[in-house]
């Protein structure tokens, strides 16, 4: 469980200072795909990136199964809008990335890669290189890449903000078939509405200037 309780985020000095968030206090329930929406410039990712511990808060506190967040951490995984794949390793390294990072050793790397790539569709593809691969192909290298570290948390900056229309539909589809199978905790930004709705439990809806939560949304129709 992430709680979220009386966040502000200023960016610059004190006497030209933006307040980017304002009193931001939100729970996300173990297991929930939360969107948060709103208008450009209202701290959604602000908000996304302070959950990572990209960036730290300027008040107010976050803590993840109760332990407070001050910086990056094992249980969380960020997937980002540009893929930030690394150009100069294959796929598979780059799915493999987090996990070398951690000492796994190879064999069970490779496995986990192989079972990932299986996931989302690019076992063929898993000794080229992203500028090989199409928009939607990269981001679901970046997604594989994500979950190889198994987090309890994945967060997502408009990940699919960069691919046209169909591209996006077939991803939208595709995330919510992993998160059924690997049962993770999604905060997920996004400026589409529809995005939100068709993808969401709980979408968090969001004004600018400052950033605040306006509105809290369950939604529990039957999805697909
Ligand atoms: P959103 O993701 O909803 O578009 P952001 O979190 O990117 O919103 O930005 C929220 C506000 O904070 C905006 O006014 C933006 O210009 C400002 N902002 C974001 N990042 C920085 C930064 N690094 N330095 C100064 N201002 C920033
Ligand atoms: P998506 O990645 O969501 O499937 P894209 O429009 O990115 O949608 O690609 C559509 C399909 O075209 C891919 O699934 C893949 O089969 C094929 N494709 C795209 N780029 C390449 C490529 N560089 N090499 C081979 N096949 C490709």
């Amino acid at each position: 469980m992430v709680v979220i309780e009386a966040l502000d985020k200023s960016y610059g000095s004190s006497d030209s200072a933006l307040l980017a968030l304002s009193d931001i206090d939100l729970t996300i329930e173990e297991g929930q795909f939360v969107s948060l929406l709103g208008p450009s410039g209202c701290g959604k990712s602000t908000l996304l990136k302070i959950i990572a511990g990209l960036i730290p808060a300027s008040a107010g506190r976050i803590t993840i199964d109760g332990k407070v967040v001050d910086g990056p951490g094992p249980e969380r995984a960020v997937v980002f809008q540009d893929y930030a794949l690394f150009p100069w390793m294959t796929v598979q390294d780059n799915v493999e990335f987090g996990l070398e990072a951690r000492a796994v050793p190879a064999e069970e790397r490779r496995a986990a890669s192989a079972e990932l790539l299986r996931v989302v569709g690019l076992s063929d593809f898993a000794q080229k290189f992203p500028h090989q691969l199409s928009g939607g192909m990269k981001q679901r290298v970046s997604i594989a890449r994500a979950l190889a570290v198994k987090p309890s948390l994945l967060l997502m900056d408009e990940p699919f903000g960069a691919l046209d229309a169909q591209t996006r539909q077939g991803l939208q589809d595709e995330l919510l078939r992993i998160w059924r199978v690997y049962k993770k905790t999604v905060v997920f930004v996004t400026h589409s509405i529809e995005e939100a709705i068709y993808l969401s439990d709980r979408i968090v809806v969001m004004t600018a200037r400052p950033g605040r939560i306006k509105a809290v949304i369950d939604v529990d129709e039957e999805r697909p």
